[in-house]
Order: structure tokens, then C-alpha cells, then sequence
């Protein structure tokens, strides 16, 4: 797919599983919390899972289903420390300093805008350092709103100066894609495969980046 660089001004990018690897945030929940939460009250690690699961599922695409204090208050832990406690795994995807660099050679205004809290974004933002290689960070838990909701674009567009006409958006969650795509961000990209230890995603309704590189020979050229 080939992009002309030329339309757009300014580039909107998700934090995890778009810039880092997602594997930290899935190993976590599914994996990680289940263990010290059985660990901490004594329970079976099997139910445990089952129970954390479904608790998720019933938040899912809320904003809560994104706050580390929502969650520390409903598990009775603290799921920061237990967040910490693996802090080796947060990683960026391949190639994604590249990417942000290209970007700020070519002149575009770089924006992360995430559905992570606070919390959430200081773990991630202490391993890597991905904040410095923006010009802009935007959590969601600042409006109120998750990217999901048109509430959040309308905040968004107070907030920065953007013209969703000449905008891309790169985010590996389909429904927050297509939120933006109602909203009239023009430039949509999925990620191929969010989690570096799972399988690439099929049949997404997005064009896929698969090799940051890749996306950024297609702008340039054009
Ligand atoms: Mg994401």
C-alpha cells in the first residue's frame, strides 16, 4: 500500500501492542496476575484464571477495563507492583524507533495516544523511553473517555491541532480503529501481529503493518 506522505501533517499512534510488544500486557493478565493472586489468598491458579477472565471480559473496551486502580480495588492487590514485578518483558515492537525517527525527519507531528492510565504508562515509559520519541502523550483516563468513544476524538481534537483529513492512525485494536474511522481520521493501519509470541491476526478490516519499514517506503515514496 503506498501512502502519499505529502497529505498528512501529523500521526497518531497507539502505545502497547503498536509501539511495544503486547506480549508483557498478555503475559500479565493471563498469565502473571492469575499466578500472584493465587499465590496471595491461596487459591487454585486454574479458577483463579477463570475468574480473572471473566471479570475482564464484562469491562472490556470500558475504560476501566484499561485502570490499574480499578482493578488493584476489584483483585484486592496491588497490580502495579505485580506489573513491576515483570517489567523486563515491556519491549518495543521491531523497528519502532526507526519508525518514530523516520517520522520526525519527514516533518510529521507524532502523537501516542493511549487507553492506558497514568500508572500503566509510567511502567512503560520507564523501560523504554518511547515518550521521548514523540512530540506528544495523551492518555484517554484524562478525558474520561477510551478511544473507543467518539467522546474521546472530540477531547482529542480540543486538545491538539489536527486535521483528521490528513491524519493517519495506527493502533492494533480494531474496534478503537474503528471509532476513529467514525470520527473521520483518513489514514487508518492495524498491527499484524500486537503480540511478538502469538500469531500474526487474519482478515483484519484495516490495512496491516507488518514491518514498520514497509509503511514508511510507502509514505516516502509517494
Ligand atoms: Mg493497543
Amino acid at each position: 500500500m503506498v501512502v502519499n506522505w505529502k497529505n498528512i501533517d501529523t500521526v497518531l499512534l497507539d502505545m502497547d501492542g503498536t509501539l511495544l510488544d503486547l506480549h508483557f500486557d498478555n503475559y500479565f493478565w493471563l498469565t502473571h496476575l492469575p499466578r500472584r493472586y493465587a499465590q496471595q489468598f491461596h487459591r487454585k491458579e486454574a479458577s483463579v484464571k477463570k475468574m480473572i477472565h471473566t471479570r475482564l471480559l464484562e469491562e472490556r473496551g470500558t475504560l476501566n477495563w484499561y485502570s490499574t486502580d480499578f482493578w488493584s480495588t476489584e483483585f484486592n492487590i496491588d497490580i502495579v507492583a505485580l506489573k513491576r514485578e515483570i517489567k523486563h518483558l515491556i519491549t518495543k515492537r521491531p523497528k519502532t524507533s526507526r519508525f518514530l525517527e523516520n517520522l520526525a525527519i519527514a516533518g510529521k507531528q507524532r502523537v501516542l495516544v493511549t487507553n492506558a492510565d497514568h500508572n500503566g504508562m509510567q511502567i512503560k515509559f520507564t523501560q523504554t523511553q518511547i515518550d521521548l520519541e514523540v512530540d506528544r502523550v495523551i492518555s484517554s483516563h484524562d478525558y474520561g473517555y477510551p478511544k473507543e468513544q467518539r467522546a474521546f476524538w472530540d477531547h482529542l481534537r480540543k486538545e491538539i491541532d489536527f486535521d483528521p483529513n490528513r491524519t493517519a492512525f495506527i493502533d492494533d485494536s480494531i474496534l478503537v480503529l474503528r471509532a476513529a474511522q467514525d470520527y473521520g481520521i483518513r489514514y487508518l493501519f492495524c498491527i499484524a501481529q500486537p503480540d511478538s509470541q502469538m500469531r500474526e491476526n487474519v482478515d483484519l478490516d484495516f490495512f496491516a503493518i507488518r514491518d514498520f519499514d514497509h509503511l514508511f517506503d510507502g509514505f516516502s515514496r509517494g
